[in-house]
């Protein structure tokens, strides 16, 4: 007889991509057995995520809110950018648990757990999920997305994106909502390449963030405020009183040359950032984990064999790795090339270009509109992938 721990599917980790996979699966009306597990399904508001889309995008109706104008700002060059073909939409975290949520209840073939994942194992016929309360589970496949796997090769770059947001109110409206902030470069930064992202959701309410790439944290998150209180002091004439703070926002994400291998052992697969689904030299993941889970969900519906995700081609590989080599070492010549690719493209170009839908012809375009000193140092350091 079966146990009642016996699942077809576990989804291990109900963030942005255990749940995104749990919804497609839902949606396309798969309906053998699914169990996901995470710490907390409570609707937190930690995270907002943020992607560029030109046609429909995902989770169209939870869009909290959308731009088509920004504002870059480099040394020697700042502008506002238009965008024909793309909006820059933003989704709140809590908006998407609870609309995913919601959905999966209504399936009674999806069952929701709130546990401690502590480990996993796996043979050839079945891979199990241990739980902190010494449960152990059973499926024929475990998709994970809570631990990270080792990688197989030598980083050789292992940077981070840090960043520190505050989201707050002012009590006159100081903001533009019709515009964010994509990048406005602070110069006195040294140990890293480092800028502030705007998200101003109404004219007194804005996400203002401070973005750091570089191999090491801050020590204290107090640096990464200091840091927003001088930008809104400096930009928005804003001193401490002049606002109240409603929510802290605080990531890491990798941007690094590391190989995610697809397997965490056998039958256990590794999904979202655990996965490798970042892309190295932006650190953006939403839509890379929306693509790969409609392609996952669509193989497990049909009964085929789950393959490695092929988000990226070899040369858009490549181009990662060099960015990753020139922030990793020089971070004024960093600051210079967003400078001369916001300044000599289309900001629909720029997305284009880094959501690796350019041909070769338009990469050169693009690359040669960029300082190409950088580039050759960084060919010579790294003559392939
Ligand atoms: C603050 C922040 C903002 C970001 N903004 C953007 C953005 O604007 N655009 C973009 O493209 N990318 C963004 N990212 C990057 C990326 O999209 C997110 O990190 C995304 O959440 C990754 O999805 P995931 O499923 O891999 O991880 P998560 O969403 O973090 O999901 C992992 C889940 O595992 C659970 N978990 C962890 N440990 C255990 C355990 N032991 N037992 C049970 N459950 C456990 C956690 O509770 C969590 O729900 C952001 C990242 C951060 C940190």
């Amino acid at each position: 007889m079966l146990s009642t721990n016996n699942y077809d599917i576990i989804i291990a980790g109900g963030g942005l991509s255990g749940l995104s996979l749990a919804w497609n699966l839902a949606k396309k009306g798969y309906k053998k057995k699914v169990l996901v597990v995470d710490s907390t399904f409570a609707p937190g508001n930690k995270k907002t995520w943020c992607f560029w889309d030109s046609s429909s995008p995902p989770f169209a109706n939870i869009i909290y809110k959308s731009w088509r104008k920004t504002y870059f700002s480099a040394p020697e060059f700042d502008s506002f950018l238009y965008m024909n073909k793309y909006q820059y939409h933003c989704i709140r975290e809590s908006d998407f648990k609870e609309h995913v949520l919601t959905e999966l209840k209504k399936h009674s073939n999806f069952t929701l757990l709130e546990e401690n994942v502590l480990d996993f194992s796996s043979n050839k016929n079945k891979a199990a999920m241990v739980t902190k309360s010494s449960e152990t589970f059973l499926a024929d496949y475990i998709f994970q997305s809570i631990f990270e796997p080792k990688s197989k090769k030598k980083v050789k770059y292992p940077l981070i994106q840090h960043f520190y947001g505050l989201e707050i109110k002012t009590s006159v409206p100081v903001f533009d909502p019709g515009c964010f902030t994509i990048m406005d470069f602070d110069e006195s930064f040294s140990d890293g390449t480092a800028f502030t992202y705007v998200l101003p959701f109404l004219n007194n309410r804005a996400l203002v963030e401070y973005t750091v790439f570089s191999r090491k944290v801050f020590d204290t998150k107090k640096e990464y405020k200091e840091k927003v209180r001088s930008y809104l002091k400096e930009r928005y004439n804003l001193e401490k009183d002049d606002y109240e703070i409603k929510r802290k926002e605080y990531g890491e994400i990798p941007m690094s040359d590391k190989v995610y291998p697809i397997t965490y052992t056998d039958r256990i697969f590794n999904i979202g950032t655990s996965g490798g689904l970042t892309k190295a030299s932006t650190g953006y993941t939403f839509l890379r984990i929306q693509k790969f889970v409609d392609e996952l969900s669509n193989n497990l519906l049909a009964g085929n064999s789950i393959t490695s995700p092929e988000l990226s081609k070899a040369r858009f590989k490549y181009y990662d790795l060099l960015l990753l080599h020139i922030l990793d070492k020089q971070s004024t010549t960093s600051v210079r090339v967003f400078r001369d690719l916001f300044k000599n493209n289309s900001i629909d170009k720029v997305f284009d270009f880094l959501s690796e839908d350019t041909n070769f012809l338009e990469d050169i375009k693009i690359m040669s509109s960029v300082p190409p000193m950088p580039f050759i140092r960084a060919i010579s350091r790294n003559p392939k992938l």
